[in-house]
């Protein structure tokens, strides 16, 4: 536990002495030697995970006044968006992991890297406490301590099961590459196990149910490669029992893909009703055994209980105990995820930064930049805006706070008069002028959707990039702060805030079809997206060696369909 690690580490009175600070300190102190020797001691930024966040900020971190030490349970990145595709063969796990020893090797900045996991975080101390991942059989080695100047926080997050009972002992996971290859395995192990000859039709219906909990992107993506898989290969490899295959996606609200634009919506649900996916909205899982998931109906209350033979559970996220245990401590215990500010760094510490799943931009600033817009927008300072001036003050605001259009996209509400009708109700009709109050309120909803970035790979990479650029140029920075006037000066930051870019999404619905949200209010659904699809994932690829290997991957499929063997 972080407890005992913490005796352990001032048992061996660590004084800031895990790896190149010793070496620097001891250049300095090194006898009668010419102080000429002496090199400025290098800032120590220390880097946890190796995930989006993480990865994105290592490719473009450039300077090398830093000595950046990486701590992760694992060795190398994984292309997330992807894992999906591993879950039934179409793209081999190999193909989609880096190593983080390759990016490395290509950078100019002095970087260490330890496979262990962060355990436990000393602000005060400026001190984190790890435990290796790796097996250790020497006592004591697999523990140890490191100092840092700064601290990044990209440790993403963990499946949220809600603490609905059977979900851990009973259900899959896709969050890393082992939990696709789990899946994969006991996918395929389910066709053989349903081909037994001992078997009866009612026990291979059961193996041959496939349940996935959540209507989100995964849950959606998941479905469709299993149900693309049945259909193009199992029919030939499994004749036997292909009739008896069932997939069911159980979602507890009333459609699936909520975040998606309502076309993108109803498209999935229509085509996965042709498919013979049985979708069942509003459906709560209650619990899981060995044998039977229970459900209770949102509308009704009518409680069932369905045999399954695997399920995927895919639900959200939640915080990992790291940072469960660090807003504890930080007094920040009630979050879902550590508070920063528009620069990233965690509430209250000006060298700890936050990024990823793991964190979410406490935007409080928000409705005060909202009323200064509004105020501006005031010219006769009436205290009164028409609709039509509404509108520009809000296509202002969505061009400063893109999270302001995504939502409004996905709420297809696009243009003021709806918010003002919903806010003001009938009265609106009356008279379509606000004041700054109703103004407000018919922007509350979205005000505490704002406060949240979604939890994506695009999010991540983005915070990264902008990060590393920050640590760049930092020095310069310092001396000549950029960014608008009124965030400069004491208590603010020397760069530009995080400013986050939506440039659309994706959701495969299999049989080669695709749904894409661009930027620009631009839908499209079909065969042309998928291969806009192909194009951005292998494009998006962190190295030419992975990108190789996830193109001949497809091709692969193309030319002899999916791997089935198992391994
Ligand atoms: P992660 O990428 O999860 O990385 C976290 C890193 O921290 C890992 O290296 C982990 O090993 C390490 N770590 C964990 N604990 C510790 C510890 N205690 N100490 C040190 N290191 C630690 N997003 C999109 O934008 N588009 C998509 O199409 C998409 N598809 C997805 C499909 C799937 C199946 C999944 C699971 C996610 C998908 N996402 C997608 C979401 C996206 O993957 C996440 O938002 C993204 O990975 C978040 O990046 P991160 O760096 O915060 O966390």
């Amino acid at each position: 536990s972080g407890g005992s690690l913490v005796a352990y580490a001032e048992a061996k009175t660590y004084s800031g002495s895990h790896g190149h600070i010793a070496h620097a300190d001891a250049t300095a102190s090194d006898g009668g030697h010419a102080l000429s020797e002496v090199v400025p001691k290098k800032k120590k930024l220390v880097l946890l995970g190796t995930g989006w966040a993480g990865m994105s900020f290592l490719k473009n971190l450039n300077n090398p006044t830093y000595e950046v030490e990486i701590v992760s349970p694992r060795n190398f990145f994984v292309f997330t968006p992807l894992l999906p595709s591993v879950t039934c063969g179409k793209v081999e796990a190999r193909s989609i992991a880096e190593p983080i020893r390759n990016i490395i090797i290509k950078k100019n900045v002095d970087i260490s890297f330890s496979e262990a996991e962060c355990v436990k975080i000393d602000p005060q101390n400026k001190k984190i406490y790890c435990r290796a991942t790796i097996d250790s059989h020497s006592k004591g080695e697999e523990e140890f301590a490191v100092d840092y100047d700064y601290l990044i926080i990209a440790v993403g997050a963990q499946v949220n099961t809600f603490n609905t009972p059977g979900v851990m002992e009973n259900c899959h996971f896709l969050k890393e590459i082992d939990d696709a290859q789990k899946i994969r395995k006991n996918v395929i192990e389910s066709f053989e196990k349903a081909s037994l000859p001992s078997l009866s039709d009612e026990e291979r219906k059961k193996i041959l149910h496939f349940v996935i909990v959540g209507g989100g992107p995964t849950g959606v993506e998941f479905a469709a490669e299993l149900h693309d898989f049945v259909n193009e290969d199992v029919v030939k490899l499994y004749p036997k029992v292909k009739d008896l295959v069932k997939i069911t996606l159980l979602e507890a609200t009333d459609h699936i893909l909520n975040m998606f634009d309502k076309r993108i919506t109803n498209f999935a649900e229509n085509k996965f009703g042709r498919d013979g996916i049985d979708v069942k909205l509003g459906s709560m899982v209650t619990g899981i055994n060995e044998n039977e998931i229970s459900t209770k109906a949102r509308g009704n209350g009518k409680t069932s209980s369905t045999p399954y033979g695997m399920v995927l559970w895919s639900t959200g996220i939640g915080p990992r105990p790291l940072i469960k245990e660090f807003m504890k401590q930080i007094g920040q215990g009630n979050r879902r995820a550590l508070a920063t500010d528009e620069w990233l760094r965690v509430e209250g510490f000006d060298n700890i930064y936050a990024l990823g799943d793991c964190a979410t931009i406490n935007q409080r600033k928000v409705m005060e930049d909202i009323a200064e817009i509004f105020r501006k927008a005031d010219k006769d300072n009436s205290g009164t805006l028409t609709v039509k001036e509404f509108q520009e003050t809000l296509d202002d605001i969505c061009e400063r706070y893109p999270q302001v259009e995504l939502y409004l996209k996905n709420k297809q509400k696009r243009n003021i008069v709806d918010l003002v009708k919903e806010a003001k109700g009938d009265a609106a009709k009356q008279s379509m002028e606000l004041n700054i109050e109703e103004f407000k309120a018919a922007l509350s909803e979205v005000d505490s959707q704002m406060k949240n970035l979604p939890a994506t790979a695009q999010v991540a990479n983005q915070q990264g990039a902008y990060l590393a650029k920050c640590f760049n140029r930092m020095e310069e920075c310092e001396k000549n702060p950029e960014g608008p006037p009124r965030f400069r000066g004491t208590g603010h930051h020397r760069f530009h805030p995080f400013r986050y870019r939506h440039l659309g999404q994706f959701a495969p619905l299999g049989g080669e079809q695709t749904a894409a949200e661009l930027p620009g209010d631009w839908v499209s659904i079909g065969h042309s997206s998928q291969w806009l699809w192909y194009s951005v994932y292998a494009s998006k690829q962190v190295s030419w060696r992975t990108r190789a290997l996830v193109v001949s991957d497809w091709l692969r499929r193309f030319i002899f369909g999916r791997d089935t063997s198992g391994i």
